[in-house]
């Protein structure tokens, strides 16, 4: 009885719905250089305000990309029940990425044709942001003497890293009294995420000897070194990685295996400026470099990751005289994987069969998302992604959003609270 009342109201609040999904759309909140997130913090914090919740601004100082120009600002919202119980929190991030090329549409105008409403971050994350605000307020309406707590955050940087947002907030302990965290990615609506696979970025650079392009027997081409250091990746590395496959139940199904991707390769004389007319110099190559992108698996150890790296440099410098390198450590992330008997998934599970009388799909993602900071700063393992929206329609040109799709979510989080602090 309480729960038709409860999918009733949030039918009723389709309209609004649609509204806060356009609003958020039309704060533009382009990371980098982060832009707008104060007036993104401070729009949610009136409409959080008005709702019954209290609400914490919090900047991130000294985090990568904070300044007084480009301040990281993150919002907590919370809301007690009328009991003590479990503190549920839906974290989303506010940032969204560059515009880029292809677009038919004002990417910040928050369109309307048929069910979609199109925009940057429509579907990454700020339809998945105003679901979870839907979904709060209507289950506080209709449950006004629940039990807990319910907490909603809205945090910067998640596309680059997340360091001056949900890494900040855990490291400052805003996780320590919650129990459940749901964060609306875009994963579609009847895929519960369970966590992502590892990620390892490293800089490789070969080194050689500058001299005259004449008479490149004079130095010695770090390009070339590094040549033989890709074709070693292409003959040996990738067909190992193709082999290594994984338990993990990771979309698209291609990325059910460890990857490399070769984000970049620079070497010898640096890019001119655009405005330069002249033409290069003729010199030997004394230095390259390339960045590695490395995915790995829950049944992989990172120790392991790299040692693969350093045993393919030995075998090209057992082979090439001359040859020295270097291996740097950018960026490093272990695989999450949350157990599908934890509370937070079983509830979903149920909601979303409720929902959509259909089972729930459980998936990994094959990049890395907030998770991993509320896993390994936070050590609160009972977090799953779920949300509304097409993840490849992320960072696209046209983005979209659908209003089905996010009513439906809604449901399935408003019946989640419904269970877990009904
Ligand atoms: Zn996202």
């Amino acid at each position: 009885m309480q729960t038709a009342r409860l999918l009733a109201e949030i039918d009723a609040r389709r309209d609004g719905l649609i509204a806060l999904t356009q609003s958020l759309i039309r704060i533009p909140t382009l990371n980098p250089p982060g832009l707008n997130y104060r007036d993104i913090c401070d729009f949610l914090a009136a409409r959080l305000t008005a709702a019954g919740f209290s609400t914490r601004l919090i900047r991130a100082y000294g985090t990568p990309g904070d300044s007084d120009a480009h301040p990281r600002w993150n919002l907590i919202a919370r809301i007690e029940g009328a009991a003590p119980g479990d503190c549920v929190h839906f974290n989303s991030h506010h940032d969204v990425v560059e515009v880029g090329h292809g677009w038919t549409r004002d990417p910040f105008g928050g369109a309307i044709e048929g069910d979609r409403i199109y925009g940057r971050g429509a579907c990454d994350m700020k339809g998945g942001l105003a679901a979870s605000i839907i979904a709060a307020e209507a289950f506080i309406a209709t449950h006004p003497d629940f039990r807990g707590s319910i907490e909603l955050s809205a945090t910067a940087d998640e596309e680059s890293g997340g360091f001056g947002g949900v890494a900040y907030l855990a490291e400052q302990g805003a996780f320590a009294h919650v129990q459940h965290v749901i964060i609306p990615e875009p994963l579609h609506k009847d895929r519960i995420c369970l966590g992502h696979r590892g990620v390892w970025w490293a800089e490789v650079e070969t080194f050689g000897r500058i001299a005259h392009g004449s008479m490149p027997f004079l130095g010695d081409s770090a390009i070339r070194h590094m040549g033989a250091v890709l074709h070693q990746i292409e003959t040996v590395l990738y067909p190992l990685l193709a082999s290594k496959h994984t338990a993990m139940p990771v979309v698209p199904e291609q990325a059910r295996q460890s990857t490399l991707n070769i984000n970049s390769v620079h070497g010898g004389e640096a890019e001119p400026d655009p405005d330069y007319t002249g033409l290069p110099t003729p010199c030997v190559a004394d230095r390259c470099r390339i960045i590695l992108d490395r995915r790995f698996l829950i049944e992989e150890d990172i120790a392991q990751v790299k040692a693969e790296l350093t045993a393919l440099l030995e075998t090209v410098k057992a082979q090439r005289p001359g040859f020295t390198y270097e291996v740097r450590d950018l960026f490093e992330v272990q695989p999450t994987l949350t157990d599908r008997d934890a509370p937070v998934v079983r509830t979903t599970a149920a909601a979303i069969e409720r929902v959509l009388a259909r089972q729930a799909q459980y998936v990994v993602s094959p990049g890395t998302y907030d998770q991993k900071h509320i896993d390994r700063i936070g050590r609160l393992h009972n977090c799953i992604a779920y949300g509304p929206g097409l993840l490849h329609l992320a960072h696209q040109p046209d983005e979209w959003i659908g209003i089905q799709d996010m009513t439906d979510s809604a449901k399935v989080m408003a019946l989640v609270l419904a269970d877990l602090l009904g």
